[in-house]
C-alpha cells in the first residue's frame, strides 16, 4: 500500500479473452479468479479501480454480422455478453475480499444496475470497484472505445489496457525479432508510425481528451502495482 499511487484513478480494460481458460472458450472460474488476484493488487496499491471487460470469449458482433446476423443484433449480443463476464467478475472479485458493483449500460431490472455516472464516482470515492457491462449500449462500438469514452466520464488518470504483450512496439515482436518496446511514446507517434494500441475510435477519444493509455502484460503478479507506481519498465505509456 503506497500513500500517493501514481494513478488516483485508472479505467482498466480487460479482453474478454481474459477469462476464458483451456477450451478456448467461456467463462472459466480459474482464470477468472486468476484475473481477479490481479485486479485486487491493482486496488491495494490505493488507486481507485473502473473496470470494463469486452465479450471474446462468448461472443463479438463482427462474427455474428460474418455469418449473416444482422450486425445490430449481433451487437446487442455481444454486449449482453460482456454483461455475463460483468457478474463472473464480481462475483470473483466479492469472493477474495474486493467490493465491487455492476453498472449497466443496458437495462436488466434486477441483475444490473443502470450505468449511472454520479454514482459510480461516489462508489469508486468510497474504494469499490466498478465494472461498467454492454458497452456503450450502442452497436457499431467496441469495448476498447467504450473504455475510453467511460473513462473520460469518470475522470480517470488513465486507461490501462490489459494485453497479452508488454507494451506497444515498434513492429510485431511475433512476427519481428528487431522490434522494440516504447517505455513512452506520444499520441503523434503512435498515428504516425501507424502502430497498434487501440482501435481508432477509441485512440482519437483518448487523444482528444488527453487521456493517457497504458499498455501492459495482464495476468503476471505484480506488473500492475509496479504500473501503479509509475514504473513502465514492463509496459508503455501513451501521452
Ligand atoms: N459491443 C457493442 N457496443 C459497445 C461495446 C461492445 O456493440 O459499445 C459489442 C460488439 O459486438 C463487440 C462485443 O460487444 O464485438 C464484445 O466487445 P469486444 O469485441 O470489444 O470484446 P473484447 O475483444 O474486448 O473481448
Amino acid at each position: 500500500m503506497t500513500s500517493q499511487p501514481h494513478f488516483r484513478r485508472i479505467l482498466l480494460k480487460l479482453s474478454g479473452e481474459m477469462l476464458k481458460g483451456p477450451s478456448g472458450f467461456g467463462i472459466d472460474s480459474t482464470a477468472t479468479m486468476a484475473a481477479a488476484s490481479r485486479i485486487k493488487e491493482a486496488v491495494a496499491s490505493g488507486s481507485q479501480v473502473a473496470i470494463i471487460i469486452g465479450a471474446g470469449n462468448l461472443f463479438r458482433g463482427q462474427a455474428g454480422s460474418r455469418q449473416g446476423m444482422d450486425r445490430s443484433c449481433a451487437d446487442n449480443i455481444g454486449m449482453l455478453a460482456t454483461c455475463m463476464n460483468a457478474l463472473a467478475m464480481r462475483d470473483a472479485l466479492e469472493g477474495i475480499g474486493v467490493r465491487a458493483e455492476v453498472q449497466s449500460a443496458m437495462a436488466i431490472t434486477g441483475v444490473l444496475d443502470p450505468f449511472d455516472q454520479r454514482r459510480a464516482d461516489q462508489l469508486l470515492n468510497a474504494g469499490v470497484v466498478v465494472l461498467f457491462a454492454a458497452g456503450t449500449g450502442h452497436p457499431y462500438f467496441t469495448t476498447d472505445t467504450c473504455a475510453a469514452l467511460r473513462a473520460c466520464e469518470i475522470h480517470a488518470d488513465a486507461v490501462f489496457k490489459g494485453t497479452k504483450v508488454n507494451g506497444v512496439y515498434s513492429a510485431d515482436p511475433m512476427k519481428d525479432p528487431t522490434a522494440t518496446r516504447y517505455e513512452r511514446v506520444s499520441f503523434q507517434t503512435v498515428l504516425a508510425k501507424r502502430l497498434q494500441v487501440m482501435d481508432a475510435t477509441a485512440f482519437s477519444l483518448c487523444q482528444d481528451n488527453r487521456l493517457p493509455i497504458v499498455v501492459f502484460k495482464f495476468g503476471e503478479e505484480g506488473v500492475l502495482n509496479d504500473i501503479m507506481r509509475g514504473n513502465f519498465s514492463a509496459a508503455t505509456l501513451v501521452s
